[in-house]
């Protein structure tokens, strides 16, 4: 097993990546969502923001606060509702600088996250991958044993190729996938309560099939959903969108 142990002060139990194609589907709201409502399922949850260049998880919860470190090593930055983050945006200086480092100090700095920060009593932590299958998830699978990965689509993209892609990864680094998640699968009309499906029909049910996968959830399309992130309220947000994805995911436990 080529994997490394993280920090020796560490205690992290289970830790799933989640996945995407291309840049925008809502993975980092997935991620963000996913934590949530594991937390609202009594479990310590923590998210390392894995995505160096495109850090969003801070900004979605709120979370300012400064990493503290010790000699034996970094702690994540805790949110409101007590969930352990780790990210680019909480080490910048100015977390509106650009980072502009090339691929292997970037892979670098995801080792770091696993190896220099003391992650205590994690019993789930999600890793917000930046999009596609290159260097850093690729890093990330090397790295940290996984649990599995969850892979977030929408509508708009060529979900059959993503997922294959996705597939292909996984197998190669021998990382079960745990099902996926469409992101702005619908539009719920505010006057006439119909799901409208506006990117046209859904292929998740079928490409999932295909693969043999199970949907483990599909987020509507909704600008309230988008405002509260903005705001850093997801912690707040009202419905439970991914909750039968967290009880699939809670099986991990058994
Ligand atoms: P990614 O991490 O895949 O790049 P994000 O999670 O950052 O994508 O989402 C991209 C943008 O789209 C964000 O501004 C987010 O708030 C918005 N967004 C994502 N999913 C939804 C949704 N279901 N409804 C409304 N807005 C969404
Ligand atoms: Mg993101």
């Amino acid at each position: 097993d080529f994997h490394e142990d993280p920090n020796e002060l560490s205690d992290i139990r289970h830790v799933i990546a989640v996945v995407s194609g291309k840049g925008g589907v809502g993975k980092s709201l997935v991620t963000g969502l996913l934590s949530v409502a594991m937390a609202r399922k009594g479990k310590h949850v923590g998210i390392m923001d894995a995505d160096i260049t495109g850090p969003s998880i801070p900004k979605m919860f709120g979370t300012t606060g400064e990493v503290r470190g010790t000699s034996a090593g970094a702690y994540p930055v805790t949110t409101a509702g007590g969930i352990d983050i780790v990210s680019m945006n909480l080490l910048l200086e100015n977390s509106t600088d650009p980072v502009v480092w090339r691929g292997p100090v970037i892979s670098g700095v995801v080792k770091q996250f696993w190896h220099d920060f003391i992650w205590q009593d994690v019993d789930y932590m999600f890793v917000d991958m930046p999009p596609g299958t290159g260097d850093v998830p690729l890093t990330v699978m090397q790295t940290i044993r996984l649990d599995g990965i969850v892979i977030v689509t929408s509508p708009q993209e060529l979900v059959s190729m993503i997922v294959e892609k996705a597939v292909k990864m996984a197998e190669a680094m021998k990382v079960p996938i745990l099902g996926l998640v469409e992101n702005m699968s619908y539009f719920e009309c505010p006057d006439c309560g119909k799901r409208h499906e506006i990117y046209g029909k859904s292929h998740v049910e079928e490409v999932a099939a295909q693969y043999g996968l199970d949907v483990l959830g599909r987020i509507p399309i909704k600008p309230e959903l988008a405002a509260q992130c903005d705001a850093g309220q997801i912690e707040t947000v009202e419905g439970n969108y991914l909750s039968e994805a967290a009880a699939k995911i809670l099986e991990l436990d058994k």
